[in-house]
C-alpha cells in the first residue's frame, strides 16, 4: 500500500473515531453556535405582508426533533401532569417498536398500565389536590384498555396498538392548553434560536474534509467532519462546470430535492446542501460499511446465507415503501447503490435517477443500469412503482445466487442479449434458495407488471410494499437457514442487530490512488443564469439531519442552559418582560 493511501486512511480513521465526540469538535466550537436574542429570531410577516404561519403542534412537536426536546423539557419543568403525558406517550413509543414477542414489551406493557391506573387509584387515595395526569381520559377509556392489555401480556404476542386510544388522546390533550402555554415561554424561544441557526448559510469552512470514498459522474465523493459538531458525513461534489457540459442541471437539482424530501433510516439522507466557486456540494449520510457489491463479491463471493439476504431485502423494502408512499419511483436498484454503515444497516443511495409520479400516473423512459431494469423498460413501454420491485427481485436474487439473474459476473455479452433475457428468459434458481426464497424471488421478476408481487394493490399503488412484507420468506422460521420471521416493528425502528457488522477499522473504498482522477473540463463557461440555478441548490441545512446532529453530538445539551452561572436568567421568560424568578433556587 502506498504511503499516500496510509496517511489518508489514518487521518481518515482517527476522524470517524472522534466524529460525534467532544475531540471531534473544534476547539472554538461555540463560536459557530451562537444564539442571537430571541427577539430577533422571531418570525417576521412575509414580503407580501402576510402574518407569519401561528406555531403548529404537528409541526413543532412531532417534526422536529430539537422542537420535541424542548416541549418535553417544557412539560417535565413547570407541570407534573403534563410530565406525566409525555412519560405515557414515550413509553408507549418505546412499547410499540419493542420485540413482537419476549418479556421486555410485557414489563412495559404492565408499567403502562400502572400509570393508567393513577386515575382509579386516586379515588381511593385520601390527599388529592392537584388532577391526575389522565384526567381528561374517560373511565371507559381506561378500563377498557387496561382489560385489553391484561390478556395481552398474557398472549405470547402481546400486540403491538392496544393503546392507540389512549395515545391519540393524549396527544389531543398536549395539543391544546400545553402547546399553548409552552410557545409562551423561554423553551419555545429557545427552538426559534435553534431555528434561526439552522437557517445561517453553509460553505466550505463549515467542514474539514478527509479522504476521497468514491468517483460519482460529476465529481468525487468524500469524508468530511462539521467543525461545529464533529458529526462525519459523505460530500458528494457536483463539479459545476461538468454539470453544465452534460446538460445536467435540471437532473442534479431533482436529485438534490428528491433528497431533501426523504426522511427514512433506509435511505441516505442529505444533511447540507451548498456551493463552492466550482462545485454544487451534498452532504450526506456517510456510509462507512462499503457498498453490497464489495461485499457480495470480494468478502462473500458465492453469495450470503439466507439470514443475511432476508435482514438486507427487509431494509431496502422499507427504504422503498417510505419512497413509494412519498410518490418516488427510485429506478436504480442494484448491488453497488446499497451501502453499509457502521453497524452493518443498509441504506439505498444514489438518487439520481428518482423522479417524483404526479397522481401515480405511470411514466416512460429507458433508465436504470443494463441487467436490473424491469421489461417494461426495457421495452419502452409505461411503468410505475413495478419497476423497483422488479429490481428487489434482482437483488435478492443476485445475494443469494451470488450472481445477478440474466448477466453472469464479468460476462462480455451486448446489451441486446441482456435485454433479450430480461423480457423472454425465465430465470433459474439452484439449490441455493429455499422454497420461500424462491417463491418470493418468482413473485418479484414476474415479466407482467400487473401481477408481479407488489404491484397488485388496487387503488394503492403506491403501497406495494405491504405484499411483499407478508410474503412467507420474510415472516415463517426456516430451520435449514435458520431464518426467523422479520419483527417489522422494531425493524422500523432500527433497532434489530444486523447480521454482519464492519469491521471499525477498516475502509471499505478503494484505495486513494487508484480512485481514477478527473480530466479537465474545457469549453464551458459559467454566468448569470448559472448563478440563478445555483440559488435554488444553495439551501443551506436540512432541518430534521440537522436537528438529529445537533442532539447526537451533544451541542444540544450543552447549549441548553437558560442561566447563567451566578443563577441569573439569561433573558427574560416572556415577552411582557415578566422573569421567571422562582426558577433559579
Ligand atoms: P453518482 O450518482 O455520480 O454515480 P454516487 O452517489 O453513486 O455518484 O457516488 C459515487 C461513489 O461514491 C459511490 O459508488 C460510493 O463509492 C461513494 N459514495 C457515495 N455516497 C456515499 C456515502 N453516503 N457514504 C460513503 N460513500 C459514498
Ligand atoms: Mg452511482
Ligand atoms: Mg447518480
Amino acid at each position: 500500500m502506498e504511503i499516500e493511501n496510509i496517511v489518508a486512511n489514518t487521518v481518515y480513521i482517527k476522524a470517524r473515531e472522534s466524529g460525534g465526540q467532544k475531540k471531534g469538535k473544534s476547539k472554538k466550537w461555540k463560536n459557530y453556535l451562537q444564539f442571537p436574542h430571541y427577539t430577533e429570531c422571531i418570525p417576521q410577516k412575509k414580503e407580501n405582508g402576510e402574518p407569519p404561519p401561528e406555531p403548529d403542534y404537528a409541526f413543532v412537536v412531532e417534526k422536529q426533533p430539537i422542537g420535541k426536546l424542548l416541549f418535553h423539557e417544557f412539560c417535565q419543568a413547570t407541570n407534573p401532569q403534563y410530565h406525566q403525558c409525555c412519560q405515557f406517550q414515550t413509553k408507549v413509543e418505546e412499547y410499540e417498536t419493542s420485540d413482537d414477542d419476549g418479556q421486555s414489551r410485557r414489563d412495559l406493557a404492565s408499567a403502562i398500565v400502572a400509570l393508567l391506573s393513577s386515575k382509579n387509584d386516586q379515588d381511593l387515595s385520601s390527599s388529592i389536590d392537584e388532577e391526575v395526569w389522565c384526567a381528561f381520559l374517560s373511565d371507559e377509556v381506561i378500563s377498557t384498555c387496561i382489560s385489553t392489555a391484561d390478556s395481552a401480556t398474557h398472549d405470547s404476542e402481546p400486540r403491538s396498538d392496544i393503546f392507540s386510544e389512549p395515545y391519540r388522546l393524549t396527544r389531543e390533550y398536549l395539543k391544546q392548553k400545553p402547546f399553548a402555554e409552552f410557545i409562551q415561554t423561554m423553551y419555545f424561544h429557545r427552538f426559534l434560536q435553534w431555528k434561526w441557526l439552522e437557517k445561517r448559510p453553509v460553505d466550505k469552512h463549515t467542514f474539514r474534509l478527509y479522504r476521497v470514498l468514491g468517483k460519482g459522474g460529476f465529481g468525487e465523493v468524500c469524508a468530511c467532519q462539521v467543525r461545529a459538531s464533529g458529526k462525519m458525513y459523505a460530500l458528494k461534489k457536483l463539479e459545476k462546470k461538468r454539470v453544465k457540459k452534460r446538460h445536467a442541471e435540471t437532473l442534479s437539482l431533482n436529485e438534490k430535492q428528491i433528497l431533501q424530501k426523504v426522511n427514512s433510516p433506509f435511505v441516505v439522507s442529505l444533511a447540507y446542501a451548498y456551493e463552492t466557486k466550482d462545485a454544487l456540494c451534498l452532504v450526506l449520510t456517510l456510509m462507512n460499511g462499503g457498498d453490497l457489491k464489495f461485499h457480495l463479491y470480494n468478502l462473500m463471493p458465492g453469495g450470503f446465507d439466507e439470514k443475511r439476504v432476508q435482514f438486507y431485502a427487509a431494509e431496502i423494502t422499507l427504504g422503498l415503501q417510505h419512497l413509494h408512499l412519498e410518490h418516488i419511483l427510485y429506478r436504480d436498484l442494484k448491488p453497488e447503490n446499497i451501502l453499509l454503515d457502521d453497524f452493518g444497516h443498509v441504506r439505498i443511495s444514489d438518487l439520481g435517477l428518482a423522479v417524483e409520479l404526479k397522481d401515480n400516473e405511470p411514466i416512460k423512459g429507458r433508465v436504470g443500469t443494463v441487467g436490473y431494469m424491469a421489461p417494461e423498460i426495457v421495452k419502452n413501454e409505461r411503468y410505475t412503482y413495478g419497476v423497483d420491485w422488479w429490481g428487489v427481485g434482482c437483488l435478492i436474487y443476485e445475494m443469494i445466487e451470488g450472481k445477478a439473474p440474466f448477466r453472469q459476473r464479468k460476462e462480455k455479452v451486448k446489451r441486446e442479449e441482456v435485454e433479450r433475457r430480461v423480457r423472454e428468459d425465465q430465470e433459474k434458481y439452484s439449490e441455493k434458495f429455499s422454497e420461500a426464497a424462491r417463491t418470493l424471488c418468482r413473485g418479484l421478476l414476474h415479466k407482467e407488471p400487473g401481477f408481479r408481487l407488489g404491484c397488485r394493490r388496487v387503488g394503492k399503488p403506491e403501497d406495494g410494499a405491504e405484499e411483499i412484507r407478508a410474503h412467507p420468506f420474510f415472516n415463517t422460521a426456516d430451520t435449514a437457514t435458520g431464518r426467523e420471521p422479520v419483527p417489522w416493528k422494531k425493524m422500523e425502528a432500527g433497532k434489530v442487530t444486523p447480521p454482519f457488522c464492519p469491521d471499525p477499522r477498516a475502509v471499505y473504498a478503494k484505495d486513494v490512488l487508484d480512485i481514477e482522477q478527473f480530466s479537465t473540463v474545457k469549453g464551458v463557461r459559467l454566468d448569470a443564469t448559472d448563478t440563478q440555478f445555483y440559488g435554488k441548490f444553495n439551501t443551506g441545512c436540512v432541518s430534521i439531519p440537522w436537528q438529529s446532529e445537533m442532539i447526537e453530538t451533544e451541542c444540544f445539551a450543552e447549549l441548553n442552559t437558560f442561566y447563567e452561572e451566578d443563577g441569573s436568567l439569561v433573558w427574560n421568560l416572556r415577552p411582557d418582560g415578566i422573569n421567571m424568578e422562582e426558577r433559579r433556587n
